[in-house]
């Protein structure tokens, strides 16, 4: 058993941190504030190898696995977890074009991702339905050589940016639930889509949300994802990838906690002595310590196990679920070390508060993780 990364991941996690201490810290702050999408960081991210790098070479990335990525944005999340949202997930939904998708749907897509050319998104929450993935309802019904889509989507990250998104849509409303999905390639640009972008989040203010919807959507057959029906499955695979990457969200965010309180507790005096050597400020920073080698022990290990072929949902939604906890607790203790200045603008603490409670809720709930890690004990 080796629990140390290669030299070339070492590598690769030093690489994405001076990328976003360069490129994120000069307009974190003021992007937070005004809720500004920064495409020139992802293009330049881009250049560096860092969009898409899980994909193979062959298809235009970097080749780095999902550890590889979930290092990146470790790296990245510990400086601004909203852009790093943007930049690591400009192909979010193309994961399951890689899984399931066709040679040319992976040419046509994939290379473009990597390059910066193209940004997706995946778009399967609904105005009615989040946790519940078998309550949606947006349909898609076969018209000769195409799919005519009705419906609408909502909090669909990159959804004003994008270029094509993944959408879960019923295309056999005959099969069972959970046999009618079909994921289906959709350009953003196409006849009846229109896109809203959600202002004023609590977090991740620097990310670009928005609700979507399809009214007479045509696209041709060939935009289909796999198989017809499979939707529902493929989902959940993509689930597994993509909690593990919310888990090194987590992770880094929690690490700039730490590293933040850890230099404000030796700086800060009260009662003529240092806040680290108090042994109360001593607990939230041992706690803080703890969980985050819990986690990252989870994550990285989640990641690999996807690299070497044998994927688990079970410890991708552990990964998740404590990355939620970790964070949201990280946060909070930050903000409390750092007392009343913790609460304003000056220190980035307040802005890590708000941008944790999101591991809370997207890519599944806390809930919804406890749901799966539950059901399947
Ligand atoms: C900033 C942001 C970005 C997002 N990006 C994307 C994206 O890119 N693509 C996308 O498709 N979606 C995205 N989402 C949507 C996100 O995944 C959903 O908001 C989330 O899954 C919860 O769904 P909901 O909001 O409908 O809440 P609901 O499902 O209505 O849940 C409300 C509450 O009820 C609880 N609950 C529900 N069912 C149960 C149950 N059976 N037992 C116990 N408790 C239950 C939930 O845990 C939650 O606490 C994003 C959301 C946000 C806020």
């Amino acid at each position: 058993m080796d629990f140390d990364l290669s030299d070339e991941q070492k590598m690769l996690k030093e690489t994405a941190y001076k990328f976003a201490v360069a490129e994120f810290t000069p307009v974190s702050m003021e992007c937070d504030r005004n809720e500004t999408y920064t495409p020139e960081i992802r293009k330049k991210a881009a250049e560096y190898g860092l969009v898409g790098a899980w994909i193979p070479e062959e298809y235009g990335g970097s080749g780095v696995g999902i550890l590889g990525n979930a290092l990146i944005m470790e790296e990245f999340s510990k400086v601004d977890m909203g852009i790093a949202l943007n930049v690591v997930a400009a192909g979010f939904g193309s994961e399951s074009i890689f899984q399931f998708g066709s040679e040319e749907q992976k040419k046509t897509y994939l290379p473009a991702i990597c390059s910066g050319r193209m940004v997706f998104s995946g778009a399967f929450t609904e105005p009615n339905a989040g946790t519940d993935v078998a309550g949606y309802r947006t349909r898609a019904v076969k018209d000769g050589n195409d799919y005519v889509i009705n419906g609408s989507k909502m909090f669909i990250t990159n959804g004003t940016v994008c270029d094509f998104m993944v959408a879960q849509c019923i295309t056999n409303p005959e099969e069972k639930k959970h046999e009618s999905y079909s994921l289906i390639i959709v350009p953003a640009t196409a006849k009846g889509v229109s896109r809203n972008k959600i202002k004023g989040k609590m977090g991740i203010r620097t990310s670009d949300t928005a609700e979507i919807a399809f009214e007479e959507v045509r696209v041709p057959r060939t935009n289909l994802v796999g198989v017809e029906g499979r939707g529902f499955k493929q989902l959940m695979h993509f689930f597994d990838t993509t909690r593990v990457m919310v888990g090194a969200q987590g992770l880094g965010l929690s690490e700039a906690c730490l590293g933040a309180s850890v230099r404000y507790a030796r700086e800060r005096t009260a009662f003529g002595a240092p806040l680290s050597s108090f042994q109360l400020t001593q607990k939230k920073l041992t706690e803080m310590a703890v969980m985050i080698e819990a986690l990252r022990g989870l994550v990285y290990k989640s990641a690999w196990l996807i690299d070497v072929g044998r994927p688990d949902y079970q410890l991708a939604a552990m990964a998740k679920y404590l990355s939620g906890q970790t964070a949201v607790f990280c946060a909070n203790a930050a903000v409390e070390i750092h007392g009343g200045y913790g609460y304003i603008e000056e220190y980035p603490v307040q802005k890590w508060y708000r941008d944790a409670k999101i591991l809370e809720l997207y890519e599944g709930t806390k809930e919804a993780e406890i749901m799966t890690i539950g059901r399947a004990l």
